[in-house]
């Protein structure tokens, strides 16, 4: 049965690279009605906070993932939070000193910095150079009459270590490239290198699906994993696959810190859990060639994780909104209301609930829904049907009341006072033949129009617009930005 991970640290905002990979393990534990093991790894105690460990929880629930064993559902293996698990990271490090996997070094930070300058100035490799490997019962003594306190390092096997990656292939790593390693502190704090693939091997994990940045690590959780195996802690190896990098901007990679990265700025303007998903599913998969919308459902059906693409995938944030637009069109009219019910509030709505008509927003909800790119858009596109007065976006009134502008809009006065009120067309009608009147094509004629009715000169359809906001209020406006 598969059995796969999300085990993030809470360290901060949830960034978007984070759940791309909680995405693919959760489709592919889905996709072959296997477990998601939800797992906490929280051992840093400087860097983790129980803020960022509830802003996690929260953002799982918000993008509708669900896991089978995890913060508060529990689970066979629990806890699972890494923090509560310390005293059985001590025991394995234990037991991995007795059986000679690991050994205690003694070397200081200085010592070995000066070995690998030297090293790499010889052109050897600079990893660890093994001084501690065989140290005899003199030399400890010596070591611990120094004061000196050893951290744990693993021992790595004096062999190649291949493995076939589900994305990328046959990997190998030479020997020499993969040095041993540190795995428990001198404070006796076990380390990410050693608590990860214990749980994973405690979890009984059969996949591992995480970043590309963390392929290196792989052939040394190969290694301890053997060793755990020959202890009995561990049953098999997991497979390993690494999706692929997120480029941002000028093809670096999109870093925790880079602002378009952190998951609340995609909740906040507006993104639907579903359109943010597509488009991070798009980071490294696709559905087919010609289909870039589909929903999470049809992407578990489909998910294979050898369709996965090794080479990396460039974050395109105009795209994002694009697909989160199609999603938006494809609510339903209730849903649709209901999900922009929080922009249409204080605090991005100050004028509203005591304004708020229900009547207008039912009329001009339908025409937000083809237009809107992220709900946070609808604040201003629908404020001057609340507002008493529109919003006057300085620059759009500078660039549409021009010179002739107050006689274009007096006869455009006039022709709407007689116009049929019941049809949008006929507002239509009596703009463009105001518009004639003054030899301005539509376009021209209707900006400062839009610009004295609704403060901005860019929005919903303007006729369908002026028809909801009412007869007498238009017309009050107009009158308002002649005065
Ligand atoms: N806690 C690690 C991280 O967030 C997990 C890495 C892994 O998936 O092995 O980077």
């Amino acid at each position: 049965a598969v059995r796969v991970r999300f085990c993030p640290s809470p360290t901060g905002n949830p960034h978007v690279g984070l759940v791309r990979t909680a995405l693919f393990n959760w489709a592919f534990a889905r996709h072959h009605q296997g477990t998601l093991v939800f797992r906490i790894e929280d051992t840093d105690a400087a860097r983790d906070s129980e803020e960022s460990y509830e802003q996690l929880l929260d953002s799982m629930r918000w993008l509708g993932f669900d896991w089978d064993e995890g913060p508060e559902v529990g689970g066979p293996h629990a806890p699972y939070r890494q923090s509560q698990r310390m005293d059985l990271y001590k025991d394995v490090a234990r037991k991995l000193l007795e059986a000679g996997h690991a050994y205690h070094c003694y070397c200081t930070t200085s010592e070995l910095e000066e070995r690998r300058e030297a090293a790499r100035a010889a052109g050897r490799p600079s990893g660890y150079d093994g001084h501690c490997r065989e140290l005899s019962a003199a030399q400890v003594e010596e070591y611990t009459a120094q004061g000196r306190e050893p951290i744990v390092r693993f021992r790595m096997p004096d062999e190649a270590i291949t493995f076939t990656d589900l994305v990328r292939g046959e990997i190998t790593y030479l020997a020499e490239n993969v040095p041993d390693y540190g795995i428990v502190r001198a404070n006796g704090a076990p380390l990410y290198t050693l608590v990860n693939p214990v749980d994973d091997a405690l979890m009984e994990i059969t996949h591992v699906l995480r970043g590309e940045d963390l392929l290196s690590s792989t052939p040394r959780q190969i290694a301890l994993y053997k060793a755990l195996t020959e202890l009995g802690i561990a049953k098999e190896t997991p497979a390993f696959g690494h999706l692929p990098y997120v480029m941002g901007e000028g093809n670096k990679k999109l870093s925790k810190r880079d602002p378009q990265s952190s998951l609340n700025l995609y909740r906040e303007r507006g993104f639907l859990p579903e359109g943010l998903l597509n488009y991070l599913s798009l980071l490294g998969w696709s559905l087919s060639a010609d289909r870039d919308i589909f929903s999470v459902e049809e992407m578990v059906a489909a998910f294979e994780i050898s369709d996965v693409n090794p080479n990396p995938a460039r974050f395109d944030l105009k795209k994002a909104e694009a697909i989160n637009a199609d999603h938006i069109r494809l609510l339903d009219a209730k849903d649709f209301a209901e999900r922009c019910a929080p922009w249409l509030k204080a605090p991005f709505a100050p004028w509203a609930p005591e304004d708020f008509d229900e009547s207008k927003w039912q009329a001009v909800a339908p025409h937000a829904q083809t237009r809107l790119k992220v709900l946070s858009e609808i604040t201003d596109n629908v404020d001057f049907l609340f507002l008493p007065e529109p919003v006057f976006d300085e620059a759009s009134w500078t660039k549409a009341m021009k010179e002739g502008s107050d006689a274009l809009l007096r006869t455009a006065r006039e022709k709407l006072e007689s116009a049929d009120w019941t049809s949008p067309d006929s507002l239509k009608e009596a703009v463009l033949a105001a518009g004639e009147a003054h030899g301005l094509k539509l376009g021209k004629a209707q900006a400062p129009v839009r610009v004295a009715v609704t403060g901005r000169t860019v929005g919903l359809p303007l006729f369908e617009s002026l028809q909801i906001l009412g007869k007498d209020t238009t017309l009050a406006r107009i009158d308002a930005a002649l005065a």
